[in-house]
């Protein structure tokens, strides 16, 4: 398994009685992880969300998601918190100048079509508030 460092994206899903384990300290300090904290939603005795990157060797990064699912919270590594719906996508470019990673773009100047490429977005969520057709919306 390789040393390098790699960074991997995370949704965590915590249930009503988990949200308040110290997650992000045992991450940090037990497997040696830098954590990037894109948007949080942690209310003690409600459910909670967590986006988040995290920085490491993939041996520590795959022991601490194990870590992380033992305490019962779900991590789902493929969804993020904000959504972007192509059908109601009016393509008028008014999210492109407004979104700093262009994870929102138009690539393709000819056609110009919106694309959404979720692997870039932060979450800032400076889309939603400019978008007029309401396209991108947050999971939570
Ligand atoms: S949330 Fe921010 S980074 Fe993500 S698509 Fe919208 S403007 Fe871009
Ligand atoms: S502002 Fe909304 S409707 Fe316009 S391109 Fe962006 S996501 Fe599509």
């Amino acid at each position: 398994m390789s040393t390098e460092p790699i960074t991997r994206k995370l949704m965590l899903y915590f249930p009503e009685c988990e949200t308040e384990k110290p997650i992000v300290y045992h991450l940090v300090k037990d497997y040696d992880l830098i954590i990037n904290i894109f948007r949080a939603r942690v209310t003690p005795e409600e459910e909670g969300y967590l986006v988040l990157d995290v920085t490491g060797t993939e041996e520590h990064i795959l022991q601490g998601t194990e870590f992380i699912r033992s305490l019962g919270i779900r991590i789902d590594a493929v969804n993020k918190g904000l959504a972007w719906d192509e059908n109601k996508c009016a393509q008028c470019g008014s999210c492109v100048p407004h979104c700093p990673t262009n994870a929102l773009s138009i690539p393709d100047r000819n056609t110009m079509e919106i694309v959404f490429n979720t692997e870039e977005c932060i979450e800032c969520l400076s889309c939603i508030k400019v978008c007029p057709f309401a396209a991108v919306s947050s999971l939570f």
